[in-house]
């Protein structure tokens, strides 16, 4: 028997069979009785793969006396108990780096598809309307400024991208950048109040629990747009619904939800939000590579090196 590890969630099919091929696993993503898996393996368990969607709760990493290393799938890790980990010793990695590029394309995808109303043009077109009707202008992209909430890898890629459109860019985090030039603002309403677009990139998890929250909103105003590839959970979202029904808010682009898959029947109306299934990094380039990361940071750790991309 190899060394035997808990799948937690699922993998690209081909980054699952390389796995199944390199140890004993134990799919609890597939159990239809968890608890009885749990009780049958958890004292043999060395490893646990999980994403940065399903986690690992201090109850998960506590039933797991022999837990060596968490090797999650994405690059957030706000559902990890990390603190947990932490105390248990437990080496904790993530898939920075090879997902930047697509999440900072969609986050740009969805600005435009909001400004520009590309989904409706489609539907207008799609639905015979052209021939008969005039499509109602739009906003233009160049000339605004961004402001980008978490200047991280990804933040730092919308920004790249955006500069090219003429996009002005300034940044908030909790600390300046002293290598950036972007002018930086040490608080996220005055940020909120001079740009136009307030690009939310920052980490999810309890720290950042409702940051963009009803002031910001309303510092944003009527003229303001709201683009979010970072986590449901950064924005207190029925404030953000409340403000686009309300025309508070001119337009939204949305690829994460606060409660996935679930979104707010009150955005299908709306005609200034462009809505997406949380698919910042799913190209098949990408997913491949986050879980060859996955499967060499469990190497590495098993082989008894460094492994790759360590949280804690
Ligand atoms: P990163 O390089 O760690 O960047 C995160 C940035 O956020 C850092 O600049 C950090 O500031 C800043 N930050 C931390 N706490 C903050 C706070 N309280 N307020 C404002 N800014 C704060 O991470 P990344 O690789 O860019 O990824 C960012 C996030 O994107 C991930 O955590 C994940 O949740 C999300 N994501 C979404 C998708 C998707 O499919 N939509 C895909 C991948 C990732 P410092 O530099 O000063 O520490």
């Amino acid at each position: 028997m190899g060394v035997e590890i808990l799948q937690a969630a699922a993998l690209p099919p081909a980054i699952n069979e390389q796995l199944l091929r390199d140890y004993t696993v134990h799919a609890l993503w597939q159990a239809e009785d968890r608890a009885a898996l749990l009780r049958e393996t958890a004292g043999r368990v060395r490893g646990l793969v999980t994403s940065g969607s399903v986690g690992a709760d201090r109850a998960l990493i506590e039933a797991l006396p022999k837990l060596e290393i968490i090797s999650s799938f994405g690059v957030g890790y706000d559902p990890i108990d990390i603190a947990c980990a932490k105390e248990r010793g437990v080496i904790v990695t993530n898939t920075p780096d090879v997902l930047t590029d697509d999440v900072a394309d969609i986050a740009m995808a969805l600005l435009l598809d909001m400004m520009r109303r590309m989904p409706q043009g489609d539907a207008f077109v799609r639905a015979g309307r052209w021939p008969k009707e005039r499509f109602p202008l739009t906003d233009k992209l160049g000339g605004k400024t961004m402001g980008i909430l978490g200047l991280g890898r990804i933040g730092q890629a919308i920004a790249r991208r955006a500069e090219p459109f003429g996009v002005a860019i300034a940044y908030h985090g909790p600390r300046r950048k002293p290598d950036i030039a972007w002018h930086y603002y040490d608080d996220l309403i005055a940020m909120a109040k001079a740009v136009d677009i307030l690009m939310v990139a920052c980490p999810g998890g309890k720290a950042t629990e409702g940051l963009v929250n009803a002031a910001v909103i309303a510092a944003l105003g009527p003229k303001g747009y709201l683009v979010n590839i970072a986590r449901g959970s950064v924005v207190e979202e029925p404030a953000l619904v409340e403000a686009l029904v309300q025309g508070r808010l001119a337009g939204a682009g949305l690829d994460v939800f606060a409660d996935e898959p679930n979104v707010p029947e009150a955005l299908f109306a709306l005609d200034n939000v462009a809505l997406a299934p949380h698919v910042g990094s799913a190209t098949h380039a990408t997913r491949r590579a986050m879980g060859e990361l996955v499967l060499n940071n469990l190497a590495a750790h098993f082989a008894g090196k460094p492994v790759l991309t360590r949280v804690v």
